[in-house]
């Protein structure tokens, strides 16, 4: 019926220097191809430092650059931070934010993940908003109440399927190579998309799209892409990888 087109994202986290990104860049444009771009979005978040050569390299190319987080003001004395306006002007489509990485280095609460999607939007980005339980939830219970509060907490009230992406991410699966079982995807992306019939409003609250992330690789992406209300992978460590990246985007 209304099933989003799927995107895949690649978080590159805190790697790539200039000139061995650019070859990787180069390598994702090239296995682009049309075939695959009639199926899937794709996005790629380097590192701040890579945002705008990034950005330039990919103009014609339909691949998509994001930033990793962003300050949730516009400017001011705020050292070492970047603010979603400087993204946009850097070239950037879209923004990470509320990354586990974030909430748990940074202390970034769902109020703080708020205010930068707040931004994003603001700037014109997407935001792509991420939530998930940690194993200690998970193990308790709580993972459906925890996302639920996550995702009620952190999504702006302008939010539209043009203006968000929501990622789930459960945290005992990023970068650990263990992943839920299918039927644990599907009943947390379920409980997502009806809480975001509450968030975003019955209109358009079908055509957000839902990534699943956490331990993506090629051998494991079609089984987890192919679970319901699954529009996506948010990718870290694969990402690096140009070929392992296109594989999981060949998954749809
Ligand atoms: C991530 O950090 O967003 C992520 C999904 O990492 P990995 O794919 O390496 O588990």
């Amino acid at each position: 019926v209304d099933r989003p087109r799927p995107l895949v994202a690649g978080n590159w986290k805190m790697n790539g220097l200039m000139r061995s990104s650019a070859k990787v860049l180069g390598e994702v444009h090239a296995g682009y191809t049309p075939g695959l771009r009639a199926r899937v979005d794709l996005v790629v978040c380097p590192p701040a430092t890579l945002v705008s050569a990034f950005a330039h390299m990919s103009v014609g190319t339909r691949v998509g650059i994001g930033g990793q987080d962003c300050h949730a003001k516009e400017s001011g004395a705020f050292t070492g931070d970047v603010s979603a306006e400087m993204l946009a002007d850097a070239g950037a489509a879209y923004v990470l934010v509320g990354h586990s990485e974030r909430r748990q280095y940074h202390k970034e609460k769902d109020a703080d993940v708020c205010a930068k999607a707040v931004a994003a939007h603001r700037a014109g980005l997407t935001a792509i908003v991420c939530v998930g339980e940690t194993r200690e939830e998970r193990e308790a219970g709580k993972t459906l109440a925890v996302v639920r509060k996550q995702l009620r907490g952190s999504i702006p009230v302008d939010s539209n399927s043009h203006n968000l992406v929501v990622a789930y991410e459960p945290v005992w699966a990023i970068g650990t190579g263990l992943t839920p079982t299918a039927a644990d995807v599907a009943e947390v992306h379920a409980a997502i998309r009806e809480e975001l019939k509450r968030l975003v409003g019955k209109a358009d609250h079908a055509k957000v799209r839902i990534l699943y992330g956490g331990s993506v690789k090629p051998s494991n992406a079609a089984e987890l892409m192919a679970v319901e209300n699954v529009n996506g992978a948010l990718v870290g460590g694969a990402s690096l990888v140009a070929a392992d990246f296109l594989a999981i985007a060949g998954a749809y």
